[in-house]
């Protein structure tokens, strides 16, 4: 058989400057499990340092290497809750679920920290806040609610005027902004390796280069096939997200996969890098299209957003970054003549209704998904939830059936839409 090749990590700024992660061979012949795991990003990977630090035998398979999907490529952003409110979670589920939904939403970003700590994992994280900067009266109005809503919970949030948010982020183009300090930044592919390597301590058995190809009923369990080998287990994890294929009937229609892309500038030296983010802040907006942006360990700024919906994110030639570049520069002047020495993109899984989700495919199989580009504290939350569901341990997400989106065939067409619509609303908002 020819040798399998696994595809490579794309060109980015972690995948130049990350720790190493564990060995990942890929599977040859077969190996039997309590617990299959497919996908190898924060989903699969928390769900299976969770399931062997309860005494689970876990599997995980991954078609290319730990982090190589969404995990590895974002903007490294530990941002508390959900894309959406306390209170439109309790509308989503219900009082009583709700309320067990929210907690474990404010709880997101303290999982992270803490199981980085505990593992003692190297990815150069920082708990300086989560900074989100406000586009016109739309802008700040959300930001009214969402610290009136989640200080409930115990999050600690300050609203800041425009002077005092310029203060600490460099730049007065902003109407104000808000600091949430549940939140806080770190390198995803070291982070993403940092719980490869803690699974694999707890006796996971990890491998890359080994996508899973076919899924079948066997006994009371599974079989799961990949090229050169085959898992039996009784349970059977996916964590794959944006990067789901066609593997489980119907899993890949729940989300849809939105390209998001960022560049990485070289470093920029103290002075500058000082006169942007004095304090290290990881930053986001309000703006429906949004951009984000953070400085890296080197004092790299990094700086990220939506793309368009039909660009590739694999192939250099065509990657939308050349908007960002003018934005970032837009912002701080300053990186007129800045050279940018990385750029790469991966796919974001949104759902319908912006909320993620934990599905029980049938008996003994789940997929958590959906994190709607808020995925670095939520997929390792999820993760933790998934371990929760195969342990029959009540997890606090709802576990929905598979609900595949309608129409999902024409989901191109309403991304599209979303992304025109809005961009204009978040103009429109400057004026309101
Ligand atoms: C450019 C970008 C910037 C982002 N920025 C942020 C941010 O700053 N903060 C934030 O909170 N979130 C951010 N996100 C979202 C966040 O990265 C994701 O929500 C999170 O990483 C999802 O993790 P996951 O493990 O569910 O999926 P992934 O990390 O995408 O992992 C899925 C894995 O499944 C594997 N797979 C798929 N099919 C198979 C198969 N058949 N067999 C074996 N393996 C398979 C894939 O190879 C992949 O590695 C960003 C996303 C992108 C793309």
């Amino acid at each position: 058989m020819a040798p399998q090749t696994s595809p490579d990590l794309p060109p980015s700024l972690w995948a130049a400057t990350a720790e190493p992660g564990p060995p990942a061979p890929r599977l040859v012949g077969p190996a039997e499990a309590d617990v299959a795991v497919i996908g190898g990003g924060f989903t699969g990977l928390s769900a299976a340092l969770h399931l062997a630090e309860a005494g689970k035998r876990v599997v995980l398979l991954e078609t290319a290497e730990p982090g190589w999907g969404a995990s590895g490529r974002n903007g490294g952003q530990v941002n508390p809750g959900w894309k959406v409110l306390p209170s439109e979670i309790k509308a989503r589920y219900g009082a009583e679920r709700g309320e067990r939904v929210a907690r474990m939403a404010h709880g997101t970003c303290d999982l992270v920290f803490e199981l980085i700590e505990r593992f003692e994992i190297t990815c150069d994280a920082l708990r300086p806040g989560f900074l989100q900067a406000a586009y016109g009266g739309h802008g700040r109005k959300k930001q009214e609610n969402w610290a009136r809503e989640w200080s409930a919970y115990g999050a600690e949030i300050e609203l800041l005027d425009r002077n005092a948010l310029a203060a600490l982020i460099g730049t007065d183009k902003y109407d104000g902004g808000m600091r949430d300090a549940r939140g806080g930044n770190l390198q995803p592919l070291s982070y993403a390796r940092g719980l490869a390597k803690a699974a694999a301590g707890l006796g996971a058995e990890l491998h890359g280069g080994s996508p899973a190809t076919g899924v079948a009923r066997h006994g009371a369990g599974w079989r799961i096939t990949t090229p050169e080998g085959q898992v039996s287990a009784e349970q059977l994890v996916f964590g794959t997200n944006g990067y789901t294929d066609d593997l489980w009937p119907g899993l890949k229609e729940t989300v849809v996969p939105v390209p998001s892309f960022i560049v990485a500038s070289r470093p920029l030296g103290q002075n500058l890098a000082r006169s942007i983010l004095p304090g290290r802040h990881a930053v986001s907006e309000t703006r429906r299209v949004l951009f984000y942006f953070r400085m890296d360990r080197d004092d790299r700024f990094v700086f990220g957003g939506r793309g368009k919906l039909f660009d590739s994110v694999d192939h250099d030639g065509r990657r939308p970054i050349r908007h960002l570049k003018a934005e970032a520069r837009r912002l701080y002047p300053q990186l007129a003549d800045i050279r940018w020495d990385f750029s790469w993109g991966g796919y974001v899984a949104v759902t319908r209704e912006h909320t993620p989700r934990l599905i029980r495919l049938a008996p003994g199989a789940f997929a958590g998904l959906g994190y709607n580009g808020r995925g670095v504290a939520m997929a390792t939350m999820m993760g933790k939830q998934l371990a929760l569901a195969v342990l029959g341990e009540d997890p606090d997400m709802e576990v929905e059936e598979l609900r595949p989106i309608p129409l999902h065939g024409l989901r191109q067409v309403g991304v599209s839409w979303h992304l025109l619509t809005g961009a204009w609303l978040d103009r429109l908002d400057r004026f309101r």
